[in-house]
């Protein structure tokens, strides 16, 4: 509709020259403003009323909400969803600029082509050619912050007011083909704090390593429970997961052991409350707690993602399977869709670029891919919205 839009090209090149990377490590962490800025200024001259919210849990990132409503209809319609961040880039290994959208043998590189910036930039290309005027379904476009690191982004969007689309798609690479559900993720720490002594006398301390060595025992007879218990076979592995992949504790073989911590990861299947699955791991640890009152402590190492799942009865999946030509699928990473289905919409995720390229050196998306995932998305918003 605007004529002074960019390019296809150039809308890409601008988003990946933007540096927008999200990191635990302040060293590389950016601020995601001036990507939120750029869409913002693209998406009103498109006729979008966009509101821009500074995250409360995370300072310096914001998130952006770009609303088309007909007729003041402030419900409803299509959300078409994206993170505006990006991992770092493992300098040594990049043979381009991560920075410079590069075209080489039918593929252009650069640090978010796939992972997911360039989903912005198929969104908008896909605007240029919609009569956005004559639609009759609200259409939205939501642009988060942090997602490769807390969420943060999706867990603030209570923030905007009257957000209920019907249908969301969260444009992660999936080479466009639906994916309908991934499970959860959380990362606990089971400290146990006993008291040190020497070792010639076990009476004289609690030991540590002992208790854990109970913990775990605990903890494998949950992990055979679960397994029996939930099951979902749309998963390859179809049980939630429980890997215990660190420990550590204690100084020296003539001490007893004061402090030792196990990390475990958890995976649980969609639709499992996640307060209820770290109440099954309480509620297992029970006995030992009695018994060594205050020793166990358990600690979420970042803020627990639910896992998601979108009916194969929702009109939206299968609009999207139809569209695509390619059956649903489940997934073994996590996304931002469970919060964005907490809105109350039927959610899917389907984006171009492939997922084999996400967090790799010379991230791309290929020239060939770009015609069909930039119909597909133009034929989204018009099925929900015209
Ligand atoms: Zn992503």
């Amino acid at each position: 509709m605007s004529a002074n839009l960019p390019s296809f090209f150039q809308l890409y090149q601008r988003l990946i020259s933007i540096p927008s990377v999200s990191c635990l490590d302040p060293s590389w962490d950016t601020s995601n403003k001036p990507v939120i800025d750029q869409l913002a200024e693209w998406l009103e001259s498109l006729g979008f009323s966009v509101e821009v919210k500074a995250l409360l849990t995370s300072p310096g990132k914001y998130n952006l909400l770009a609303r088309y409503q007909p007729h003041n209809e402030r419900q409803g319609g299509l959300l078409l969803s994206g993170h505006t961040d990006t991992v770092p880039w493992d300098e040594g290994r990049w043979q381009f600029d991560p920075f410079k959208l590069t075209e080489k043998d039918n593929r252009w590189y650069g640090l978010g082509s796939a992972d997911m910036k360039g989903f912005f930039a198929f969104v908008i290309e896909a605007l240029k050619s919609v009569d956005i005027n004559a639609l009759k379904k609200p259409l939205t476009i939501l642009a988060t912050a942090d997602e490769e690191t807390t969420m943060a982004g999706a867990r603030e969007l209570n923030a905007f007011t009257a957000f209920k689309p019907d249908f969301a798609v969260i444009g992660e690479p999936t080479s466009m083909a639906p994916i309908k559900m991934h499970k959860g993720h959380l990362t606990n720490a089971v400290k146990v704090i006993g008291k040190s002594g020497h070792s010639s006398n076990p009476a004289a301390g609690v030991n540590a390593i002992d208790i854990i060595h109970e913990v775990i025992g605990e903890l494998k007879t949950l992990r055979q429970h679960l397994q029996q218990r939930y099951q979902q076979p749309s998963f390859e592995v179809p049980y939630p997961t429980m890997n215990f992949g660190h420990i550590h504790g204690g100084d020296a073989a003539n001490r007893i052991c004061a402090c030792c911590e196990l990390h475990i990861d958890l995976r649980p299947l969609p639709g499992m409350d996640l307060a209820e699955f770290s109440g099954l791991i309480q509620q297992q640890l029970g006995g030992i707690q009695q018994r060594y009152p205050g020793a166990i402590e358990i600690i979420d190492m970042h803020p627990p993602i639910p896992g998601f799942a979108c009916p194969d009865q929702s009109p939206w999946l299968q609009l999207a399977e139809a569209l695509s030509g390619e059956t649903a699928a489940a997934v073994n990473y996590c996304t931002e869709a469970p919060f964005v289905q907490q809105l109350g919409c039927d959610t899917i995720v389907m984006g171009p670029g492939s997922i084999a390229q996400a967090h790799q050196p010379n991230e791309f998306i290929t020239l060939a891919e770009i015609d069909p995932a930039q119909q597909q998305i133009r034929e989204l918003i018009r099925r929900v919205c015209e």
